[in-house]
């Protein structure tokens, strides 16, 4: 199927899941490993952000003006020298998960003159091999985050282990939306449990049906990504 098809299929799929599920959903292309052409060609499917995971694609694509008319997203893990690049050329950096990084993005954000909206990314699978905050350290992070300039905290992100059996990913699923309706019932300054970012092209309409309201799907727009090597 054509990229602008798949697309459309997909957000209608994601308008589906939210409709059932009582509330909106964004859908955001994870555009990894695929061109400029790639994303327009899903943006007249319909599709209004985009996310990227590696930094030199963020800048290439940008340079391409390749999200004319959209909203970018950094949805990979930030190295701490790759702030600058991202920091205030993205709208969302979902992939914050240490004070560290929230403070060179603060950092970063109040040079420029403006507030960068984040999510912390939490690892709910625990997995070693992953980015994002535990979930018992989610909560001091918030607070953490609370006093940091620069920065506004709109929800969180996660990334369940991949490869589980439905039932399992829903679980975390679960948890996620716990851990942010508790986070939420807190107020901390500069932190606001607006977004809920989960759910893939192997699972988005659980997710949503979960409280996603944020979904980020790459495969079942783009199609398969190989890696060339
Ligand atoms: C690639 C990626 C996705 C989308 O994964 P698919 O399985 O291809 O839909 C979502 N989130 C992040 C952070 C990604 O890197």
């Amino acid at each position: 199927m054509e990229i602008r098809d798949s697309a459309a299929r997909v957000l209608e799929r994601v308008n589906a899941a939210a409709q059932k599920a009582g509330h909106g959903a964004v859908l955001v292309a994870a555009s990894k490993m695929n061109g400029p052409e790639c994303v327009r060609a899903a943006y007249d499917g319909g599709v209004r952000h985009f996310g990227e995971n590696r930094v030199q694609e963020l800048e290439s694509k940008l340079a391409a003006d390749a999200y004319a008319g959209a909203t970018a997203h950094f949805i990979g893990h930030l190295q701490k020298n790759k702030v600058k690049a991202v920091a205030g050329r993205t709208a969302l950096i979902q992939s914050a998960d240490s004070s560290a990084l929230l403070r060179l993005i603060g950092k970063r954000a109040e040079e420029l003159g403006i507030t960068q909206d984040v999510l912390l990314e939490v690892n709910i699978g625990r997995e070693a091999s992953k980015s994002g905050v535990l979930p018992e350290a989610l909560d001091g992070l918030a607070a953490e985050a609370a006093e940091i300039p620069g920065i506004f905290v709109r929800g969180l992100m996660a990334i369940p282990p991949a490869g589980e059996e439905k039932e399992k990913t829903v679980q975390y699923f679960e948890q996620m939306r716990k851990l942010f309706i508790d986070i939420g019932a807190k107020k901390y300054d500069n932190v606001s449990m607006r977004i809920l970012s989960m759910g893939m092209s192997a699972d988005f309409e659980e997710a949503i049906a979960c409280g996603a309201n944020m979904v980020r799907v790459g495969t079942a727009i783009f199609g398969q990504r190989y890696v060339k090597g």
